[in-house]
């Protein structure tokens, strides 16, 4: 049998010039993942590498149209039986590598697409790494993001190469890079253009240059000392932006490195064990259960055979304006309607910086311009596939808008409204097909919020459902299904949240604590500099709109600073004040020496609360999709899983019973109990 037809993942093929050539071609799946199947039957390959003289090197590619290995199987992670297991796997992964590395055959990796985590650390066992240059492949470590470090070397290898800050600023952030980048760092030998991307590989395989070592000071850097203050220097920074806490496995990875270095095997040891660790603390199974929340929303596009081409936008205003430049950035076509040019020519101007800040390319950057075009005659509605309306919050003028489009626009197009409040099925009273209408609700800014809430009136019909979930996907957006209620999911669970933090003001609890302890809780923002940054404008429109329908008390506060124009940070005062740029100034407060704790669990309790009462209304169709939804859409503390895994980690009959007597302490009725029983009997 040919050596080729030995192996499930792996092709084995010999070329004229005596290369072998290894592809790596994941059985069933269309992503080169590795789990232990792969890893084994690439230890029985090397082992008939290293006996080979037939051939004078090997080229490790991917056999995939697309994509070159995205990493380890995360599916395997939260599967070890305990923390022994999990360190004799990753050792086991780490023999096989060194094993690869230690082959007398020159290997030459040749990388075009992802190549990550695992993927990574495969090739940084190889002698030479040849990449395709442009941003498209991307290299990097981002294990930290899963709540654990590299396990296959990773961390002992990328420092030998290129030295302990720069391997350590890809490790400890997860951040990745193209793959022109990651030959100027050093980590690749050379970056070319696809179509020399073989011959670029071959050359390495026969010519056999001498690869890329770290420089003297770089290999410096790894010693004892150095490392002492290097690692003092970068903990401190670290800290600044993430808790040990809330994510241990930077620190963890810092650590090894300042006390075991990367010489000899004690390295290796060290970063078994301590990955084998991480595996099993809550963070980690919390930020893979994440990691699988996100791939749910990816999966809800079933319909992938919608193609749209051409997107109209009607009002080019804070949203209309950048949804348009997002679609266009995605390669859409794009018309942007507003009443006249001077309101479209903010938004333009605000794309061609996003895209500057994006694409940095002039040609890139000139190809998205063009998708771009201003159309105040609304010329694009009966061309476009797509309408999105993203016009002044009212009722008879988004009605009126939809009259004219309906009569304008394709038959198959949808049209699409951006709401945030507005029930579709008012909206729609004025359609002739009612069933066309959808909701795209996108999230501000539009460019760094990943969730798109799609809505469903009571007549939008399924196929428009169907497609309008594909096309946010398209646009490299997460889908989340909700039902046309007032405020959706996001914002309806978010108002009471924020709502009650500025009611802690009322009481005398200084600002700063407040946001402070939603801070340690997880949160990206606290919940006063969030409201000042959403706009208490914004704010209070919401408010005022759900309070009819939740009977929501608004805050006497919110009111009187919208009142006196000081919106946030937009206009340079909220709650607090900030300098001309845009910085915060921290006020002046009296001392608050209660417990941090205690005001977060009042205002997560907040969260929950609507959160259960969203569950039980079915505005979205399950927990994970809530937890999912809340996490993308509100920045939710991902090493927790989601506010509904929270509560259920806490237990929710005892999460209940202290916000019942919250209520209580604070005069209200506790509403939506049953809201709690319910779901408590269902989720748990
Ligand atoms: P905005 O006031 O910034 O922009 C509205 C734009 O619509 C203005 O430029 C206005 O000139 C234009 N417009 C009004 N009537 C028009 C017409 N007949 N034809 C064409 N253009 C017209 O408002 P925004 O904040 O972008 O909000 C737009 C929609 O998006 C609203 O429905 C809002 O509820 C929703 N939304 C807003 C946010 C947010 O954070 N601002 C978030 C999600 C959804």
């Amino acid at each position: 049998m040919p050596i080729s037809q030995l192996y499930k993942h792996w092709r084995l093929e010999s070329d004229n010039d005596d290369i072998l050539w290894l592809y790596f071609d994941k059985q069933n799946a269309s992503v080169n993942t590795i789990d232990r199947d792969v890893m084994m039957e690439l230890s029985a390959i090397i082992d008939t590498l290293a006996k080979d003289t037939e051939h004078k090197a090997v080229i490790l590619a991917s056999g995939k149209k697309t994509g070159f290995i995205a990493g380890a199987d995360i599916s395997q992670f939260t599967k070890f039986k305990d923390i022994p297991e999990a360190v004799s796997i990753l050792e086991l992964g780490q023999g096989i590598l060194n094993k690869f590395e230690s082959l007398k055959m020159p290997t030459v990796a040749m990388i075009d697409g992802f190549c990550l985590g695992g993927g990574l650390e495969l090739v940084l066992a190889c002698r030479y790494r040849v990449a395709e240059e442009s941003s498209k492949t991307r290299l990097g470590l981002p294990e930290v993001r899963l709540g654990i470090h590299p396990g296959w070397g990773g961390t002992v290898r990328l420092p030998r190469l290129i030295g302990g800050p720069q391997a350590l600023d890809m490790i400890l952030t997860g951040k990745t890079v193209s793959g022109k980048a990651a030959a100027k760092i050093g980590f690749v030998d050379v970056a070319v253009p696809k179509r020399q991307l073989a011959r670029a590989a071959k050359y390495y395989a026969l010519q056999h240059p001498a690869s890329h070592q770290a420089t003297k000071l770089q290999a410096l850097s790894n010693q004892q000392l150095p490392r002492q203050i290097i690692a003092y220097f970068t903990q401190k920074k670290l800290k600044e932006k993430i808790n040990p806490i809330h994510y241990p496995a930077p620190y963890h990875a810092l650590n090894n490195w300042e006390h075991v270095g990367v010489a000899g095997n004690d390295a290796y040891t060290q970063e078994a064990k301590s990955c084998g660790k991480l595996f099993f603390s809550e963070t980690c199974q919390n930020l893979v259960r994440v990691f699988f929340l996100q791939e749910k929303l990816k999966g809800l596009a079933k319909d992938t055979s919608y193609n749209p081409r051409h997107i109209h936008v009607i009002g080019a205003g804070t949203m209309g304006g950048d949804i348009a430049a997002w679609c266009a950035l995605q390669g859409y076509t794009v018309t942007l309607q507003d009443l006249e040019p001077k309101l479209i020519a903010p938004a333009i101007k605000r794309a061609s910086k996003m895209f500057k800040e994006r694409l940095k390319e002039s040609n890139l950057v000139q190809r998205a311009m063009d998708n771009l075009i201003p159309d105040v005659q609304g010329n694009g509605i009966s061309k476009a596939d797509i309408i999105i309306e993203a016009v002044v919050e009212d009722l008879a003028i988004k009605q009126s808008i939809f009259k004219k489009i309906e009569a304008k626009a394709k038959p198959q197009a949808i049209l699409a409204t951006n709401t945030s409040s507005i029930p579709l099925d008012e909206i729609n009273t004025v359609l002739q097909l009612p069933q066309r209408l959808v909701g795209i609700h996108y999230f501000n800014p539009v460019s760094k919020m990943q969730l798109v809430e799609v809505v469903k009136g009571q007549k939008t019909s399924d196929e428009i459902y169907e497609k309008a979930i594909a096309f946010v996907r398209k646009i490299d957006r997460l889908p989340l299904p909700v039902k046309s209620s007032p405020g959706f999911l996001v914002n309806r669970i978010l108002m009471p949240y924020l709502l009650g933090a500025m009611d802690l003001i009322n009481e005398g609890v200084p600002m700063t604590v407040i946001d402070e302890a939603m801070v340690n809780f997880g949160m990206p923002m606290g919940p006063i500099t969030l409201a000042d940054t959403v706009g208490l404008d914004v704010c209070f429109s919401v408010a005022k709109y759900l309070s009819k329908y939740y009977n929501t008390p608004i805050p006497k506060r919110l009111v009187e600073l919208v009142e006196q124009r000081k919106l946030g940070k937009k206009t340079g005062e909220g709650f607090y004040k900030y300098d001309k740029r845009g910085k915060q100034i921290k006020p002046q407060e009296a001392a608050y020496d209660k417990p941090l704790d205690d005001i977060a669990n009042r205002m997560v309790l907040l969260m929950l609360n609507e959160a259960f009462a969203c569950l039980r209304e079915g505005v979205v169709a399950d927990a994970d999709l809530l937890d999912a939804g809340m996490i993308f859409g509100t920045g939710f503390a991902p090493f927790r899983g989601g506010p509904i895994h929270y509560a259920k980690s806490q237990g929710i009959a005892e999460l209940y019973q202290q916000f019942v007597q919250q209520q209580l302490a604070h005069g209200d009725k506790a509403t939506h109990s049953d809201a709690w029983q319910l779901n408590a009997m269902s989720v748990e």
